[in-house]
């Protein structure tokens, strides 16, 4: 399969690269390693409408600065492959009708939950980061990292696991990582990505974490994202990355939950120590890895709250 993905890059003269929505280190790290490798055959799209969400703790990657958006993106490809993207629900608007539309499409992900939505479907789920697999992608094509793919895809890893502490990562994740440390500065890119932060992020996170309710015994915390709050904050999409993973660190939580409330229902973050966080996401079509999963419930931001957390309460 290696091969025919190579065979379709290099046959297709205009390339779309897709980062999912919400975006993180992983899609847009994969995305500027992609592209970077590509050249100029290839775009790359971030799903925003305009610059305001514009996710600027990743802005360093090459590359991310010259990305699409859903306002100037026009349907001229001949090849679009989804990153990151664990189902086609994670492609919206007008991205999925072209992605639809399009003769041929290429899907490189690790979610386990992923069925497999493009014509060519490269996924490896539990892995521990669609950076680990794009590496091993390009080491079975013999393609030689160069140090700026090796910053998307040690920026993409890094994050992914949180900087190596999930389960998923194995030995051949640090392989990876060592190999990636001989050709990039591993601690500039780790400072890029941690100690870079707008203060009205922290001061929003820290307003949130304030704010979180627990219940049953400490086992399940959750704080609620309400458009005044994000108002009120100015908070751009990326502001909400970390705050679940701050509720689980709490000793005894099980089950940490983040609703958002967003133009197109409540966007919802799961986090969990043993439970399988998927089982949840699951029941409101969403979907993701063990400790890590997502949703979006088509209810005022209460009611959400409501029935989510019978879901995580049946649980614990
Ligand atoms: P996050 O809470 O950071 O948005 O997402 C956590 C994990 O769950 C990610 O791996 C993400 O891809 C997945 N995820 C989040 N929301 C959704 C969703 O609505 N559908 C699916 N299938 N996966 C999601
Ligand atoms: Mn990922």
């Amino acid at each position: 399969m290696e091969k025919e993905i190579l065979n379709l890059i290099e046959s297709s003269s205009r390339i779309l690269i897709i980062t999912h929505v919400n975006p993180d280190g992983d899609t847009l790290g994969c995305a500027s390693a992609l592209k970077t490798y590509i050249g100029t055959k290839a775009d790359i799209l971030i799903q925003i409408k305009d610059n305001f969400n514009f996710p600027n703790t990743y802005s360093f990657l090459p590359h991310i600065n010259n990305s699409k958006n859903l306002s100037n993106l026009n349907d001229e490809y001949d090849l679009i492959i989804a990153i990151d993207t664990a189902s086609k629900d994670r492609i919206i608007d007008k991205a999925k009708n072209i992605f639809e539309k399009c003769q041929n499409t290429i899907v490189i992900d690790h979610h386990k939950t992923n069925s497999g939505f493009g014509k060519i479907n490269y996924i490896k789920g539990g892995i521990s980061s669609t950076g680990e697999v794009l590496f091993d992608l390009f080491e079975k094509l013999n393609i030689e990292i160069s140090p700026d793919m090796a910053k998307g895809l040690y920026s993409a890893i890094l994050t992914d696991t949180g900087c190596f502490k999930y389960e998923s990562v194995t030995n051949h994740t640090f392989s990876i990582a060592s190999k990636l440390s001989n050709i990039i500065n591993t601690s500039e890119i780790a400072d890029l990505c941690y100690t870079n932060k707008p203060k009205n992020l922290i001061l929003f996170q820290n307003y949130l974490v304030s704010n979180a309710v627990f219940c049953l015994n400490d086992k399940i915390a959750y704080t609620l994202i309400t458009k005044e709050i994000i108002e009120k904050y100015n908070a751009k999409d990326e502001y909400t990355e970390g705050i679940c993973e701050t509720l689980r660190s709490i000793s005894g939580v099980e089950i940490a939950l983040v609703l958002k409330e967003t133009n197109n229902g409540v966007k919802v973050s799961i986090r969990t120590k043993e439970i399988d966080a998927t089982i949840i996401a699951g029941k409101f079509n969403g979907g993701g890895h063990k400790r890590a999963a997502g949703c979006t419930i088509k209810e005022k931001i209460n009611t959400a709250c409501d029935i989510l957390l019978k879901e995580a309460k049946a649980l614990v």
